[in-house]
């Protein structure tokens, strides 16, 4: 199909819906808003054409272990999102890199577009070093970057880099 899907995977509170919001309205909100599941969709270029990305906000670790089995299922690429002031909301992500390693079967793993994104880059109390979560992506052969959903640092730059690591198509924003 045309369709390019982007599953958001994170801790609570993290910044999974900042970002979509942010990538797809350009908004802010300061306000937690508990997601269910969103889906946010935006039209890129894909091999000469146009595509749809589809951009699934997930409820994180609330959501039922068969939502997220499907969610990876049917995913093409994944954002790993955990927060820089919160040590735990990174050690959260391995139970879901183990599970996409596992879905999406061991030895096509470095073909799967997966990006560890460190978000609220602007927070000045830091659990996270960069370089300790650079170490962590270059283990799991994802890539990453730090963000901040609320001052729109690095947003373009992230998906941009995780739709030049899909080698099936060609694509941009
Ligand atoms: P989710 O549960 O992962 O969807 O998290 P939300 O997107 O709802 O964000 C949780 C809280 O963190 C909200 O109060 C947001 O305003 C705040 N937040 C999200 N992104 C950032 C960011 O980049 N910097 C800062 N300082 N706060 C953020
Ligand atoms: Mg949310």
């Amino acid at each position: 199909s045309n369709d390019y899907r982007v599953v958001i995977f994170g801790a609570g509170g993290v910044g999974k819906s900042s970002l979509a919001l942010r990538f797809v309205k350009q908004t802010f909100r300061d306000a937690y808003v508990p997601t269910i599941e969103d889906t946010y969709t935006q039209v890129i270029s894909c091999d000469s054409n146009v595509c749809t990305l589809q951009i699934t906000d997930t409820a994180g670790s609330h959501q039922f272990p068969a939502m997220q089995r499907l969610s990876i299922t049917r995913g093409h690429a994944f954002i790993l999102i955990y927060s820089i002031s919160s040590m735990a909301s990174l050690e959260e992500l391995r139970p879901i890199y183990l599970l996409i390693k596992e879905i999406k079967g061991a030895e096509t793993m470095p073909s799967v577009p997966i990006m560890l994104v460190g978000n609220k880059s602007d927070e000045t109390h830091r659990e996270v070093k960069a370089e300790a979560a650079a170490h962590l992506a270059k283990s799991w052969g994802c890539g990453f970057i730090e963000i901040s959903a609320k001052t729109n640092h690095n947003i373009t730059e992230l998906f941009q880099e995780l739709l030049q690591m899909e080698k099936k198509r060609k694509m941009s924003l």
